[in-house]
């Protein structure tokens, strides 16, 4: 796996899920890399590095989407155990696989075509029948990077010429967002986390928020629809299904196969957080209960502000701060806060205040 926040909250998770971490990490002094049992230092793309990493360890997992799907192919084909595997990855890997293979299994999505060229007649006929599109990269983007709002046709295809492959969708107007985890173990059993509101703002998710402003049934679509996913994968490990509520319906938008940043909240929220239940998921292990352990519980991004963060500065009981120990940088994801409450509404109010107290509030929405 590779270095980074998600490494860091697996690495500290990985005592409770019984399993010994060998991190590869892009540089010695990486956080995750600190705290895990071995590290190896090295790019997750480099042919050397991932097979030394093979011969090092049972079980290879990664926490981010940037890798080499042909490199860990081979790496499977000459006996390594890769989960997810090479086959399940490519579904968050390509974000245009990913949304033909949901549209064809009949998932509700948005309106979208693949385009491959900014002449694509396919291309021609959805922007004559959309004005308004959003343009995603089909691979390298994350937190709203590679990912385009543009209005009219020539604004879209020049977004395409220089970003293609491409999803071109319908922009949608949202009456909210919401995200769905679930963790597949080896032999197929799933366990849902409870559905999660999210809020996004410049492209990257600002708060998520238990429980969920759904109802029952819909939550129950969320859980159905993310389950339906997971096997159409075939995943082990964690899969976070982001959703688009939008008049009543709910639409499938994007689709990671790792810990996600929605179920952060699951650290202190949940009976076993997604990072255990994933280390214990990809290790064969029996996956552990995913029930919340408070009413309500909301979490907080921490991003670099102005001036530098005070990530230490002490919390009310029940918001832990979380500090990614990352150089500060305006705009950076560098921690979160998570407040357990009885009420929804005081539990957001709790984790705000000490995001604002630490001097990294993400902007607000
Ligand atoms: P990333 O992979 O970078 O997270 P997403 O595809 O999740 O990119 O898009 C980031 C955010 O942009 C979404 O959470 C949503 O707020 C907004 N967004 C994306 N696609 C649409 C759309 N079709 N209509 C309206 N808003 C969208």
């Amino acid at each position: 796996m590779g270095g980074g926040q998600l490494a860091l909250m697996m690495a500290e998770a990985a005592g409770a899920a019984g399993v010994e971490l060998t991190v590869l990490a892009a540089s010695p002094d990486d956080p995750a890399a600190a705290l895990a049992a071995h590290r190896l230092v090295g790019s997750p793309r480099d042919p050397d590095a991932l097979e030394r990493l093979g011969d090092l360890t049972e079980v290879v997992t990664f926490d981010h989407e940037l890798v080499d799907l042909d490199l860990l192919g081979r790496l499977e084909a000459a006996g390594v155990v890769v989960r997810p595997s090479p086959h399940a990855l490519r579904f968050s890997v390509d974000k245009a696989y990913q949304r033909v293979t949901l549209a064809a299994a009949g998932v509700p999505v948005p309106d979208f075509v693949v385009a491959h060229h900014p002449d694509d007649p396919e291309l021609e006929r959805f922007l004559d029948a959309h004005v308004d599109t959003v343009v995603k990269a089909a691979t390298g983007g994350y937190d709203g990077r590679g990912v385009f709002f543009c209005r009219g046709a020539t604004e879209a295809r020049e977004i395409v010429a220089r970003v293609a492959p491409a999803v071109v969708e319908e922009h949608l107007p949202l009456d909210g967002e919401l995200a769905q985890l679930v963790v597949r173990s080896v032999d197929g059993a799933l366990l849902p986390y409870p559905t999660v509101s999210t809020v996004q703002a410049n492209g990257m998710c600002v708060e998520t928020s238990f429980p969920a402003a759904l109802d029952a049934a819909r939550r129950d679509e969320a859980v159905a629809l993310a389950t339906r996913i997971a096997d159409l994968s075939g995943v082990v490990g964690v899969l976070a299904v982001e959703l688009f509520d939008v008049a009543g319906r709910l639409l499938v938008n994007e689709v990671a196969l790792r810990p996600h940043n929605t179920g952060h909240w699951t650290i202190e929220g949940a009976r076993t957080s997604q990072f255990e239940n994933h280390l214990r998921a990809v290790a064969g292990r029996p996956l552990g209960p995913t029930d919340p352990v408070a009413p309500a519980a909301v979490m907080v991004n921490l991003v670099g502000g102005d001036a530098p963060a005070r990530l230490t500065t002490p919390a009310t009981p029940g918001v832990v701060t979380h500090d990614y120990r990352k150089t500060w940088r305006p705009g950076r994801k560098i921690g979160h806060v998570t407040a357990l409450d009885e009420d929804v509404a005081r539990a957001r109010v709790r984790a705000w205040e000490q995001a604002r107290a630490c001097g990294a509030a993400p902007a607000e929405v």
